[in-house]
């Protein structure tokens, strides 16, 4: 036999025997590995973790508070300059009005992410989260990626442990692992000099962690990073989850470089999406639940993903910006999101941020590993 296919028959005997890769045998897994046998894998893996033959979703909507940045990443296509003529900082009324909608619709999340804001500090965002608390104190409020709290620590001058401190007595629930893009400095100064390096993300996660704060994990690859990169990403997030049990669940996506960003990269196959995908289910065995991305991957897409590793549809969200500004438009309603679901094999159920079932139907019973969905 092939020494490369020894080599993944080992890699493979250990995914099934629920080892712990390490990182050449993900690179291997990466670079020779062919795609059936890594949705093989990651299904495997998806089915002893999750038996049962259900795939959630949550009912959540994306407010970005406000466009303002000064951060500058390459990649953006949603932020202004402050004195740009389409910058705005969103007036409470509209936030309001667009929770209102989102809590006619059942559901449960409010997601806050925004730009760099030079002049909007710790106080303004506490007392919005108060203010929601407040009126909505059923509402789980997970807002602020970690390079936004960073930003927040660097303009005070105060660690950033001191800002989740006083956001989490504001109302904070949970921190969205945004701004991760790829946890490695050189990709980071080729694409987002400006922005947390690789330990300042983990430093501000790891924080949150620490205060009992949950907060969720991210990639976002297909530009400039090189394959080794990818898995250092995974391992990096792997480590601090051995650290710290805080993250709840991992989202991917590719670039999206189809209007007016300043990045060019050649743009990710959906194969090669995949790949990565099934990969992050190999790799992070401690981070219980994968989401799949049909924001960027459209419907098909992310019914794929259901066999390459994701257990989660996601947010049903009704707005994301950050995304949808560099072109990507393919949102769909919560009954597309279930006809989705159950058109792949698997019964939706509507979760909450920890991942309980709220669902009026009730959660499914557990058929065992390896029972087919
Ligand atoms: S990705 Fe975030 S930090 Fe970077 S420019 Fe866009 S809004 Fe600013």
């Amino acid at each position: 036999m092939d020494a490369t296919v020894t080599r993944l028959t080992a890699i493979a005997d250990k995914v099934l025997a629920g080892e712990r890769l390490a990182a050449e045998e993900g690179l291997l897994l990466h670079e020779r590995a062919d795609l059936a046998l890594l949705g093989l894998l990651a299904d495997a893996v998806r089915r002893r973790l999750h038996p049962e033959p259900m795939v959630t979703y949550i009912v959540d909507r994306n407010i970005n508070p406000t466009n303002v940045c000064v951060t500058d990443c390459s990649f953006c296509a949603f932020y202004r300059r402050p004195l740009s003529p389409e910058a705005y900082v969103l007036p409470r009324a509209e936030i309001y009005r667009k929770i209102d909608e989102l809590i006619a619709l059942g559901g449960v999340l409010v997601l806050m992410q925004g730009g760099h804001h030079p002049h909007l500090r710790t106080d303004w965002f506490c007392t919005l989260l108060a203010d929601l608390k407040e009126r909505y104190p059923r509402l789980h409020l997970h807002a602020l990626s970690p390079p936004e709290i960073h930003h927040l620590a660097r303009l005070e001058r105060r660690p950033p442990a001191e800002v989740i401190a006083r956001l989490k007595e504001a109302g904070l629930d949970s921190i969205p692992g945004g701004g991760a893009e790829i946890l490695v400095d050189r990709v980071r100064r080729l694409i987002s000099p400006k922005k947390a390096t690789s330990d300042e993300w983990l430093e501000v996660s790891r924080q949150a962690h620490l205060q009992g704060v949950k907060t969720t994990a991210t990639m976002m690859f297909g530009h400039v990073e090189r394959p080794e990169e990818r898995i250092e990403h995974l391992l990096r997030l792997r480590a601090l989850q051995d650290e710290t049990g805080g993250f709840t669940a991992f989202a991917c996506w590719n670039f999206q470089n189809d209007a007016g960003v300043r990045l060019v990269a050649q743009k990710t196959s959906p194969a090669v999406y995949l790949r990565v995908l099934a990969l992050a289910r190999l790799l992070l065995d401690n981070i219980p639940n994968i989401q799949a991305s049909f924001v960027t991957q459209g419907a098909d897409g992310a019914q794929l993903s259901l066999r390459f590793g994701a257990n989660d549809f996601g947010g049903g969200m009704m707005e994301e910006n950050v995304v949808s500004a560099a072109g990507t438009h393919e949102l769909l309603r919560l009954e597309e999101i279930e006809r989705q679901i159950e058109a792949a094999g698997f019964a939706p159920r509507r979760r909450d941020f920890y991942y309980n079932i709220i669902d009026a139907r009730g959660p499914l019973a557990a058929q065992g590993a390896g029972a087919p969905p």
